[in-house]
């Protein structure tokens, strides 16, 4: 571990410690943590060399599985509660109900193996993109042919898609940062597979009591064993 690593992650997880000691749920505490998560990203990707592939528009990673932790899905209902209709609510819980079928066939090597789009992604464009979890913006490439390779024949798992060293150690450093940080609190640390996870969070009215009262948050939803 370098100690680039290791302060990034000291930075975040002493910062997102003190505002999560405010706060009831980690809504606020996230938001700023993805604020800085963002400007750290963006600083060293300006100062690499080497660019990311990605763009508006291309989404083959959205056909990943993609993991969650409780309160960033707590976080994703509360966006979706604000900025979305009840008919688009309504449309994406069943296209997540459809994939949630075939979701739940798969073991988690066939998950990870799988194409399916993930039913947040519209018009090939996250849109949840501001509160998208760690796990999606840790995510890029700097082969979009590659990507595309990869979505084709998913089950290749010899395909690289290329990262951006640093790029990666600072998105690691500071997701682990913010997660020791919401672990202390004491409340739910688990991993969620998101599909599962988001008709939960609409399901059930008392996963939010969960979450503060330091249970398991999501009793129905699958859990990743890390
Ligand atoms: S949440 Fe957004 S970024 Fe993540 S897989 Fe879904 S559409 Fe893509």
């Amino acid at each position: 571990m370098t100690n680039d690593f290791q302060q990034a992650a000291l930075n975040e997880f002493q910062k997102s410690a003190s505002q999560l000691a405010k706060g009831k749920d980690a809504n606020a505490a996230l938001t700023k943590s993805y604020e800085r998560y963002d400007n750290l990203i963006a600083k060293t990707i300006e100062a690499s060399s080497i660019k990311p592939a990605c763009k508006a528009g291309c989404a083959f990673c959205c056909h990943y599985k993609v993991e969650v932790r409780a309160h960033e899905m707590l976080l994703i209902k509360d966006y979706l509660s604000k900025t979305f209709s009840a008919e688009k609510i309504a449309a994406v819980l069943a296209e997540a109900e459809t994939n949630a079928a075939i979701i739940r066939t798969l073991t988690p090597e066939q998950h990870l193996t799988t194409n399916i789009k993930c039913p947040m992604l519209q018009d090939n464009q996250c849109s949840i993109y501001p509160v998208r979890p760690f796990r999606c913006r840790n995510f890029h490439s700097t082969d979009a042919n590659a990507c595309e390779q990869s979505h084709g024949d998913p089950s290749n798992m010899e395909i690289a898609t290329g990262m951006i060293e640093d790029v990666a150690m600072f998105a690691d450093a500071h997701t682990q940062g913010f997660e020791a940080a919401a672990e202390q609190t004491g409340k739910d640390a688990r991993v969620y597979d998101f599909t599962t996870a988001l008709l939960e969070v609409f399901a059930d009215a008392n996963v939010l009591k969960r979450y503060q009262r330091g249970k398991k948050t999501l009793q129905q939803a699958i859990e990743i064993s890390t």
